[in-house]
């Protein structure tokens, strides 16, 4: 039976306290080694003293719904879920780096371990069981939702219906599943992790 269920995954910036607690649950779930992070929080600083502020931003892979490192996998080692979950069969990759090259969100990363490369897939194996991806368990500002969109009645779509919401590098025409509410444009480059933007 087909499974019309696409998932996606909120996160409302005005709860965001900027803790990091998402970065460690996602680690500690999926075993990923030091030095390597499929989810992280950037940091973002402007103004001049006195009159500055700062906000915060989580970051992963966006689970597009045209993802391009898909397209750009030469053994087909990404694919992609009938829910839209994007995953890697860890026993085709062959290490290129050519998904690394092509992924405008900078999501994926070679686990150094284990030589194939990885990224956040919602908690796949969470998900699988009726559970919710680890970000969104410890989240302790409550700034995560996660769901099916599929779904009117579920919370991420009526949150997206209520909201002002904004994805990251909309011209890249990926349609990131990963949305936000109170996003800052100027500071939603992933590549830059530390950034101070004068006035
Ligand atoms: S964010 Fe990058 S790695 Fe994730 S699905 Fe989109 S293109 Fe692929
Ligand atoms: S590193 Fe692996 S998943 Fe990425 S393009 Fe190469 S074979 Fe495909």
């Amino acid at each position: 039976m087909k499974n019309n269920k696409r998932y996606a995954m909120l996160i409302d910036l005005r709860k965001c306290v900027g803790c990091h607690t998402c970065s460690v649950a996602c680690k500690a779930e999926n075993s990923f080694p030091v030095g390597v992070f499929a989810s992280w929080v950037k940091i973002i600083e402007k103004g001049k003293f006195p009159h500055v502020s700062r906000s915060f931003l989580p970051l992963s892979c966006n689970n597009c719904e045209k993802p391009i490192c898909l397209t750009n996998c030469p053994v087909k080692a990404t694919w992609k879920r009938e829910d839209g979950i994007v995953m890697i069969d860890q026993h085709r990759c062959i290490g290129c780096k050519y998904c690394i090259a092509s992924c405008p969100y900078d999501a994926r990363f070679v686990n150094p371990l284990k030589k194939y490369v990885q990224k956040c897939t919602f908690c796949h194996h969470r998900v699988d069981v009726g559970l919710v991806p680890a970000c969104v368990e410890t989240c302790i500002g409550r700034a995560r939702i996660f769901g099916d969109i599929n779904d009117p009645n579920s919370l991420i779509s009526q949150t997206i219906s209520t909201n002002p919401v904004n994805v990251i590098k909309p011209e890249m025409g990926t349609e990131p599943r990963v949305f936000y509410v109170g996003l800052d444009l100027d500071a939603a480059d992933p590549i830059k992790v530390w950034k101070v933007l004068e006035d």
